[in-house]
């Protein structure tokens, strides 16, 4: 059976990996520094996947890798073994945003959840953007107003310059003196989340964001 061990955040981080050992090569380095970036990246590699079987920790050693087509092949390989996004039902989504009556799913065919650490979907009517995720396998989503005008800027879940929209949200968070204070928080993210995906090498921006946003 295909073990999907990896997450789509890991995925990005090998092929991350895999990037800078083959720019090393093309440097013409002397073999002793090309060996210790193999090895770093190898260990790199290595440390995010404590759990690993033998099995898997030879699927995900770059060290004989020589070639471009070797690379590449590599990556490949690796693709099928990354786990999808659970599925996600209108129910659940409607239980996460009570408020919102209207809300309607992205259409499915658009996503895909082969290469997702996280759903996000706008809705242009309100200049809302939606976003869920995992944590400890539950799903929780928050809900943000989005700026309309978009620009270039860093995104803080990817790390990439993008097209980013500045997006708030308002959190839980209650000052025990003032019931009626409500804290917003704001961050730059990426428009296209699905390009935000495909870049994302770890999920601690998205996480902390949300839990703060979430935090009562
Ligand atoms: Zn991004």
């Amino acid at each position: 059976m295909l073990e999907r061990f990896i997450e789509n955040h890991q995925f990005n981080y090998i092929r991350e990996q895999v990037e800078t050992i083959r720019d090393s090569r093309k440097k013409s380095l002397p073999s002793s520094v090309l060996q210790a970036v193999i090895d770093l990246a190898n260990a790199k590699i290595a440390f995010l996947f404590p759990e690993a079987t033998s099995a898997q920790l030879a699927m995900l050693d770059v060290s004989k890798l020589q070639t471009d087509e070797a690379y590449d092949g590599f990556i490949d390989e690796l693709r099928p073994h990354v786990r999808s996004f659970p599925q996600v039902s209108e129910q659940q989504v409607k239980k996460m945003f009570p408020k919102q009556k209207k809300l309607r799913l992205p259409d499915a065919a658009e996503l895909n959840v082969n290469r997702m650490s996280y759903m996000s979907w706008n809705d242009l009517r309100s200049n809302r953007k939606y976003i869920l995720c995992e944590k400890n396998h539950q799903l929780i989503g928050i809900e943000l107003k989005a700026s309309s005008n978009a620009k270039k800027n860093i995104c803080a879940f990817c790390n990439q310059l993008a097209e980013v929209s500045y997006c708030v949200t308002i959190t839980k968070a209650k000052q025990a003196k003032n019931p009626d204070y409500y804290k917003a928080i704001g961050t730059y993210i990426c428009t296209d989340s699905a390009s935000c995906n495909e870049n994302m090498t770890n999920l601690d921006a998205l996480m902390t964001f949300v839990e703060t946003a979430l935090k009562e």
